[in-house]
C-alpha cells in the first residue's frame, strides 16, 4: 500500500513549516525516532471542519515533547495554525489529524544533544459511525509502569507495548485488548480509556497509570452534566461482574460499546445499551458530529 492509499488521498503534509506533497514526504532511514522510539504525537478529530479541542491537544503534544526532552521550536499558536492549514489545503471537513514531533537523522548514537527536532502534521478523511458490541480480550502484557516512561507523554515509546497487545487480540480474532497496570488493576484498552456502568452510574479507573484521555475527561464532564454519577477508582478484574455496561473512549474510538470481555476461561457480557446510546448522542452534540 502506498502512502496515498493509506491516507485516503489526502494530498499535502505540513513538515517543518512547509506544505509538501504526500509523495515527496519522505524521511531518512537514519531517523533517530525510527530507531529509538523517540517521537511524540497527537490524534485529533475535525468534525464538519472544526477540530475538537484543538488547543488542548496542542498543549498535550507540547507537554509530551517536554516530558520526553524534545526541544521543539514551534509555539502552540503555530501548531494550531498548521493543523488548520492542513485541513484547508486538503479540503477536509471530517478528518483524523496527526501532529508528530520526532528526532532527525543527524546521528545513529542513542543520545546526542545536537539532533534536530522536527514537526509534521498530516490528516486523513475520517467520519466513522459509532460502534458497539466490541469483543475484548485480556492482554498478557501489562502497561509500562509510570516510573519507567512518563505515562502522560503520548510517546511512541509506549506503543510497542500497545502493538503487542493489539496483535495478541487480533491473532485471537478479538477487536481489542484490555491491559492491566503493574499492580493488576484495570488500566485501559489498547488505544482508548475504559468505563463501566450499572444502575445509571459510571466508574472508570484513576488515570495515573495510563494516558488520561481528552475524550475520557470530556465524557466524565458530559455525564456529570446530564446527572450521571461518575466515580474514578481502582478496579480489579474481580469487579467486572458487577457491571452491565462497558465502553471505551478515545479520539479515534469516540465512544465504543464493549459487548464482552474474555479473561482466560471467563466471559463477561455487557448488555445495557440504553445509557450507551444516550452518551453517544450527547457526545455527538458536543463534538459536532452529524449522525
Ligand atoms: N490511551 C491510549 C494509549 C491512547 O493511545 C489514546 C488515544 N490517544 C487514549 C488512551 C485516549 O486518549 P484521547 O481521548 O485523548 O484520544
Amino acid at each position: 500500500m502506498n502512502w496515498n492509499e493509506s491516507a485516503n488521498l489526502s494530498k499535502f503534509v505540513w513538515i517543518n513549516g512547509q506544505m509538501i506533497e504526500w509523495d515527496s514526504a519522505y524521511i531518512s532511514v537514519l531517523t533517530h525516532s525510527l530507531h529509538y522510539a523517540g517521537a511524540v504525537f497527537e490524534g485529533e478529530r475535525a468534525y464538519e471542519g472544526k477540530i475538537f479541542k484543538s488547543e488542548e491537544h496542542t498543549k498535550r503534544l507540547l507537554n509530551s515533547a517536554k516530558l520526553m526532552n524534545l526541544d521543539i521550536n514551534y509555539s502552540e499558536d503555530e501548531i494550531n495554525k498548521a493543523k488548520e492549514l492542513v485541513l484547508s489545503k486538503n479540503n477536509l471537513k471530517n478528518a483524523y489529524i496527526r501532529p508528530l514531533i520526532w528526532r532527525g537523522a543527524e546521528s545513529i548514537g542513542v543520545f546526542n544533544n545536537n539532533i534536530s527536532v522536527n514537526l509534521l502534521v498530516l490528516a486523513q478523511e475520517s467520519n466513522p459511525e459509532f460502534q458497539s458490541g466490541l469483543r475484548v480480550i485480556l492482554s498478557p502484557w501489562r502497561k509500562i509502569p509510570e516510573n519507567a516512561i512518563p505515562i502522560q507523554a503520548k510517546s511512541s515509546a509506549h506503543y510497542a507495548n500497545i502493538i503487542l497487545s493489539k496483535k495478541f487480540a487480533d491473532d485471537k480474532n478479538y477487536d481489542d485488548a484490555l491491559l492491566l497496570d503493574q499492580f493488576d488493576n484495570i488500566a485501559e484498552c489498547s488505544t482508548s480509556n475504559i468505563f463501566f456502568g450499572c444502575d445509571g452510574e459510571l466508574v472508570t479507573p484513576i488515570a495515573d497509570r495510563f494516558l488520561s484521555g481528552i475524550t475520557r475527561n470530556t465524557v466524565i464532564a458530559m455525564a456529570r452534566n446530564i446527572g450521571i454519577k461518575v466515580t474514578e477508582k481502582r478496579l480489579s478484574l474481580g469487579d467486572i461482574a458487577e457491571y452491565d455496561l462497558c465502553f471505551q473512549t478515545g479520539t479515534a474510538a469516540e465512544i465504543k460499546g464493549i459487548g464482552s470481555i474474555d479473561i482466560e476461561d471467563k466471559k463477561f457480557h455487557f448488555t445495557n445499551r440504553k445509557m450507551l446510546s444516550i452518551l453517544q448522542s450527547e457526545y455527538a452534540k458536543i463534538v459536532g458530529k452529524k449522525l
